[in-house]
């Protein structure tokens, strides 16, 4: 089976809830509070119609989700892809809770998604797409009540439109409703490169533990967007040597060593990164199984399942993609030794200088990048160092110890609360 048909056959959201489950069970969390926290707190779903360029309209559906609230306002990024579900939505918002709370930012989780192939629509059917969704969804957002950002196939210019969209209506400029944004429109420096950048501290902490040299380091990466792409050139600076990567197409394999900014430069030319000179047409299937010491998944769900698991060769697989593994697979990866970096850990930099661009933009602030990079750093190395601690003390994995800690800083942040009414 391919890694694309295995993961068709997953549902992202059963898998979520089921880590849910696990943490739950081992919290022994209170019935109803599991009852609660298994469940989005809302789910929206809205068809909204889009001038085409040839004149004809086109009826676009997608969602905006909040999973949980009990610790600050949404948080969570809008995804364009064909295969967007309500189900995949609910899972990502999910993980937005458990993610934010891991690192101990004042956010719950949501997310948003809209089934469309962006590569199939003009420059100006993007916008229509993008005005018209974020006004349909515009009862859900607001900087004190939900702050998408960008997610798969979104970025800072889609960003922009959806901030005018929401300045235009409100009748003044509202920077804090999104993050990711350019920086001339409140973005903050640093933003573009933060997932990336948290994945690489995560991965620099883990070597350390695991007495893997980042510049002996073979590293193979999967998805080239902006958080694979941007992870390989950080971790080439620190020494790391990448011998694959890949993107929707498929991916290339370089035994000796890929030169991260000629592959940009190549994809930038080519739209892929197949055919790079120098280096072997792979699978997205073959790179996972790639000999080398780190494997960073960061393009979607389900990639590491059942099936493929036991060929992983990686000592170290860093989860900057959100929900790369299933259930299966995490354990086949854990019996086999690998050691985990969880996607709701080691991808959280983005939501974390989400969080700096937000905090900013209420102030009418900007810090340095420097500022912003420090702060991550702190952030990212506090949050491995509590789950790696939480791991070694409950003998549990990486994963299970991620959410042991956050599940249970969303459950006592609920418990304060109390039930309303
Ligand atoms: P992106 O759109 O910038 O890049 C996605 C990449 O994945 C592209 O290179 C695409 O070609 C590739 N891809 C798509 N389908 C693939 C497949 N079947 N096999 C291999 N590669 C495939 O998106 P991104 O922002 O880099 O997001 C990637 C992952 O990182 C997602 O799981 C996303 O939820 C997660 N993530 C992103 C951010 C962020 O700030 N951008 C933050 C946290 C997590």
């Amino acid at each position: 089976m391919t890694t694309e048909h295995a993961a068709a056959q997953i549902n992202a959201w059963e898998v979520a809830q089921r880590q849910f489950d696990l943490a739950a069970e081992r919290l022994k969390l209170d019935e109803g509070m599991r009852l609660v926290l298994r469940e989005p707190r809302r789910e929206f779903t809205v068809h909204f119609p889009v001038h085409m360029d040839d004149g004809s309209v086109q009826v676009f559906t997608g969602y905006r989700v909040q999973h949980n609230l009990g610790r600050g306002p949404a948080k969570g990024g809008i995804r364009y892809h064909q295969d967007v579900s309500l189900d995949e939505v609910k899972a990502l918002a999910m993980w937005m809770t458990w993610k934010c709370a891991v690192v101990g930012i004042p956010y719950g989780g949501g997310k948003g998604g809209v089934i469309v192939d962006p590569k199939k629509l003009s420059q100006k059917e993007l916008e229509g797409l993008t005005r018209r969704f974020f006004t349909e969804i515009e009862i859900l957002v607001g900087p004190e009540k939900d702050i998408p950002a960008p997610d798969v196939n979104t970025n800072a210019q889609i960003m922009a439109w959806m901030m005018d969209t929401f300045s235009m209506h409100a009748g003044y400029t509202v920077p804090g409703v999104v993050t990711g944004k350019p920086i001339s429109l409140g973005g903050s420096e640093g933003r573009n490169e933060a997932t990336a950048r948290g994945t690489v501290f995560c991965v620099i902490e883990a070597a350390h533990h695991l007495g893997i040299e980042i510049p002996k380091a073979r590293v193979a990466i999967q998805g080239f967007g902006n958080a694979g792409a941007i992870a390989a050139r950080l971790i080439a600076e620190e020494g790391a040597t990448v011998v694959a990567v890949s993107d929707s197409s498929g991916g290339i394999h370089a035994p000796d060593g890929l030169e991260v900014a000629r592959v940009v430069a190549w994809k930038q030319e080519h739209g892929t990164v197949q055919g790079f000179p120098g280096a072997a047409d792979i699978t997205n299937a073959e790179l996972l199984e790639v000999d080398c010491d780190i494997l960073i998944p960061a393009a979607l769900e389900n990639q590491i399942t059942a099936a493929n698991a036991g060929n992983v060769k990686a000592r170290l697989v860093a989860e900057a993609a959100n929900g790369p593994t299933t259930p299966e697979a995490d354990e086949i990866l854990h019996r086999n030794g690998t050691f985990m970096i969880p996607d709701i850990l080691c991808n959280a930099g983005g939501v974390t200088v989400s969080y700096f661009e937000w905090v900013q933009d209420l102030n009418r602030d900007h810090w340095t990048e420097e500022t912003v990079n420090d702060k991550l750093r702190v952030i990212m190395v506090k949050a491995f160092g509590e789950t790696l601690e939480m791991a070694h003390r409950e003998q549990v994995d990486m994963r299970t110890a991620a959410y042991l800690l956050a599940v249970k800083r969303v459950a006592d942040a609920m418990e304060l609360r109390g039930l309303y009414p």
